[in-house]
């Protein structure tokens, strides 16, 4: 198991359970308490989550700041909308919102793994579980704005109200990829 995949599911349980003992992810990855300590550590340093004796808890909003910036385009994040991109190597990036998420992964071919934030509930959810809505008449954070639901059906009562399409992260990738070109072209004429 890579350490982004152990990384992202760290993530997920905190998020179920609000907390983590190392003892209980040893027992579930199968590794050693080093390994796990190793990990939590570099999540703690991201912001992920707080450490506590024995295991991690959900993030408590006292990192530092300037690891909480967008890497596409600097915004600082931690809003309704952030996601963290896992990279080969075991570094991480933060991006304000799923519109950067989606330009980042774009031009980011080691992106391994990615978390956004739901947008009604806060909890980070894998990219590959999530419903992305793309380009509805609200304004939140970059535009076209892209937002984050895990429940298929949330995505699709916010979407009756305020428009945009529903996607999955692929077509989402392929509707940058399209605009991207789309945008290029324009420029051309
Ligand atoms: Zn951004
Ligand atoms: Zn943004």
């Amino acid at each position: 198991m890579l350490a982004a995949d152990r990384y992202q599911r760290i993530v997920e349980l905190i998020d179920e359970n609000g907390s983590v003992l190392v003892s209980d992810l040893v027992a579930e990855f199968g590794v050693s308490r080093m390994t796990i300590n190793r990990d939590l550590d570099h999540l703690a340093g991201i912001g992920s989550l707080t450490r506590v004796h024995g295991g991690a808890m959900s993030a408590v909003e006292t990192g530092d700041p300037r690891s909480r910036h967008c890497l596409m385009c600097g915004t600082e994040t931690g809003g309704r909308t952030a996601m963290t991109l896992f990279h080969e190597g075991g570094t991480q990036s933060q991006a304000c919102c799923p519109h950067c998420g989606l330009m980042l992964v774009s031009e980011h071919a080691d992106v391994t793994a990615a978390l956004a934030q739901d947008f009604i509930g806060g909890q980070m959810v894998s990219i590959r579980a999530a419903t992305f809505l793309v380009a509805p008449d609200v304004t939140v954070c970059c535009v076209p704005t892209v937002l984050c639901f895990e429940e298929r059906d949330d995505a699709d009562r916010f979407s009756r109200g305020f428009g945009g399409t529903l996607m999955t992260w692929e077509e989402a990738q392929a509707d940058v990829r399209d605009h991207m070109t789309l945008t290029k072209e324009g420029t051309e004429v």
